[in-house]
């Protein structure tokens, strides 16, 4: 078979994506090789594939167990012989696979990086012939990166110790050049072919709401989303208690996960999202790493994150199926304090002498900054995440909030004035918060208190809704006419460019949202949604919903029997494309993106059978 009859036999694919053929072609050529694409690309298949081509048996290096029970599960309903070895396992199941694995049974074994160089797995592995050693999540080699684990440094030690070296191949999703070097360094990669795709993830809708009550904004979400699955981050422990408590209360379906939680809940809770019998997460950022569920349609922010390197792979677990989904951050100011509080709280660098937390701290800091800045831009939210990432976007995407808006370039220079004298006036003592709610005339206790009711700018934008004036303010930040501390304080002061606007002349102008009626904007977003869809496939209509969701019964029935996650058995994609194509013989079947031989054969009638009655009916 050649790698394209093996993608069809197994995984029902009829085409390789863009980078997955030339990782494939170099590995079966016997060269070591570093794939780094963003996750939902497809990594998997770049091993699989070659795995199932090569004489001989491909170890997998995996860092979690969650992560193995997964892709070995996704194999074997696939008809591959697959298995993995790691603690989950009691003695006796180990020595019963390891037994298996030295007959040859499997030619992917996953392994814990821990186990490599154990006596029993040596003795296996000196024994046998090891094509490749694919090394998945490669960046938990690096130091650098935030997940490092100790016992991936064990995989190049192991390698030296086989007779006849193996074929080594790495992937991951990170794409620093740091991260990058130490994974060839730390697995001493020869001559490594890297392959290295766009960031991107254009089935992904990027957005961010300042809102007052993010509560609402949340509920009125989910109220338009009531089918679909989806992820609620939140900032702490705390917020993810009052959400999910809130969410219950008003009658939605919802979970929760946080490290605070006992073991047992955890694994509960995380099954009955992972299972579909609840379809909505409300977790911290403790919960997702390992987590491969396809059909996430959503992921919420309910706070923002400490910098875009955490959002990017938090959002980026919606949509790994490739249908569109959605990424929205729900953004307040105190947000801001919140991380700081976390950054100056960081317990992670307990071993660090105080020069070299200074260091790491500034780093922070200017990352925290850059997130924020995120929620202030009003240009292409798309692009902004890629220029992160040292990439050019284009700077209309088409399918995040701003694109989706129209502004219209705004004279703030009276707005700036004010903001700005105001901060000067008051010798840059305060935060923002009392500099706006000046300018505004508000007449609370502190603004009494602090005397700033007698400020010269007392009051000067008591016509401008305080929103407005905030957001003048953040953009006077984010282009360097104000600056704020790094303190918990977070004082606002003057920058060298403020003169500019005080004695310079300078007139400024920035976009600002037209606000067209919500729902028209949501409109907007959804014909794009559609249109994003399944590109040649034709998305699915609303007619055909009844369809999906038969299918999506069906799927969760079958799922049951076989005791694997729904989207294991079929992905949301798969369904849609059924429902496009509304098979009626074996062959057309086998036309569907997804479907297999081997899936076919075991319940590939059940699904024709639905098709054809829902047909009738
Ligand atoms: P990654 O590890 O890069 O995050 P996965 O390997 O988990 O991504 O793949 C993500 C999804 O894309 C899976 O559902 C997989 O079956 C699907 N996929 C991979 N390659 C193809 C392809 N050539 N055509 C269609 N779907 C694919
Ligand atoms: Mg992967
Ligand atoms: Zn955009």
């Amino acid at each position: 078979m050649d790698k394209k009859e093996v993608l069809k036999k197994y995984f029902g694919y009829d085409a390789f994506r863009n980078a997955q053929e030339s990782l494939i072609d170099n590995i079966l050529e016997g060269k070591d090789t570093l794939g780094i694409m963003p996750t939902g690309a497809g990594k998997s298949l770049c091993y699989q594939i070659p795995a199932l081509m090569m004489e001989g048996v491909t170890l997998v290096v995996s860092p979690l167990i969650s992560l193995m029970k997964d892709q070995v599960g996704s194999l074997n309903q696939a008809g591959v012989h697959a298995a993995y070895l790691n603690s989950s396992l009691t003695a006796n199941q180990y020595y019963k696979a390891l037994g298996y694995a030295k007959q040859g049974r499997y030619p992917i074994i996953y392994v814990a990086p821990e186990r490599l160089v154990t006596e029993g797995f040596l003795d296996f592995a000196l024994q046998s012939h090891i094509a490749m050693v694919a090394v998945d999540e490669a960046h938990c080699v690096s130091q650098w990166g935030q997940d490092f684990r100790p016992g991936y440094l064990k995989i190049a030690e192991f390698i030296k110790r086989l007779p006849k070296r193996p074929v080594v191949s790495a992937f991951t999703a990170t794409a620093t050049r740091e991260v990058r070097d130490d994974i060839i360094d730390m697995l001493q990669m020869q001559a490594p072919m890297v392959v290295t795709t766009g960031f991107d993830r254009n089935n992904l809708y990027f957005g961010v709401m300042t809102v007052k009550d993010r509560y609402a904004a949340v509920k009125n979400y989910l109220e338009r989303h009531k089918k679909d699955s989806g992820i609620i981050y939140c900032l702490t422990r705390k917020q993810v208690e009052e959400a999910c408590g809130r969410l219950t209360a008003d009658g939605f379906c919802v979970t929760r996960y946080h490290a605070g939680l006992s073991e047992e809940e955890r694994r509960k809770n995380q099954d009955d999202f992972i299972y579909d019998k609840v379809p909505v997460m409300v977790s911290t950022n403790a919960f997702g790493m390992g987590i491969d569920k396809s059909n996430v349609r959503f992921v919420l922010h309910y706070g923002m994150p400490k910098n875009i390197e955490s959002y990017y792979q938090e959002a980026g677990r919606a949509g790994r199926d490739g249908e569109p989904a959605e990424c929205i951050l729900y953004y307040s100011s105190r947000d801001v304090v919140t991380n700081q509080l976390f950054i100056d709280n960081n317990r992670d660098n307990g071993e660090l002498d105080a020069a070299a937390k200074a260091v790491v701290r500034g780093r922070d800091i200017g990352r925290l900054k850059k997130m924020t800045f995120y929620c202030f831009t009003k240009d292409c939210l798309r692009d902004y995440i890629l220029k992160y990432f040292g990439e050019y976007g284009s700077n209309y995407c088409g399918n995040c909030s701003n694109c989706l808006t129209q502004f219209e370039q705004a004279d703030v220079t009276e707005a700036a004035r004010a903001l700005i004298g105001c901060v000067g006036s008051s010798r840059q003592r305060y935060g923002a918060t009392v500099i706006i709610d000046t300018v505004h005339g508000a007449t609370t206790a502190k603004i009494k208190s602090y005397g700033m009711d007698t400020n010269p700018y007392y009051g000067v934008l008591s016509q401008v809704p305080t929103y407005r004036i905030r957001q003048v303010f953040n953009y006077l930040q984010l282009e360097g006419y104000l600056s704020v501390t790094n303190d918990d304080y977070a004082i606002v002061k003057l920058a060298v460019k403020s003169k500019e606007v005080m004695e310079g002349g300078r007139q400024l102008t920035m976009k600002l949202a037209k606000e067209p009626p919500k729902a028209e904007k949501e409109t907007q977003a959804r014909n794009k949604k559609n249109r994003k869809g399944l590109p040649g496939e034709g998305g699915f209509t609303l007619k055909e919903d009844s369809l999906f969701e038969k299918l999506r019964a069906l799927r969760s029935e079958i799922a049951k029997e076989e005791k694997v996650p729904p989207y294991i058995v079929f992905s949301d994609k798969t369904l849609a494309h059924m429902c496009v194509v509304k098979p009626k013989t074996r062959q057309e079947m086998l036309s569907v993106s997804g479907v297999g031989e081997f899936k076919f054969d075991k319940y590939g009638e059940r699904f024709l059978a639905c098709i054809k009655t829902s047909q009738q009916g």
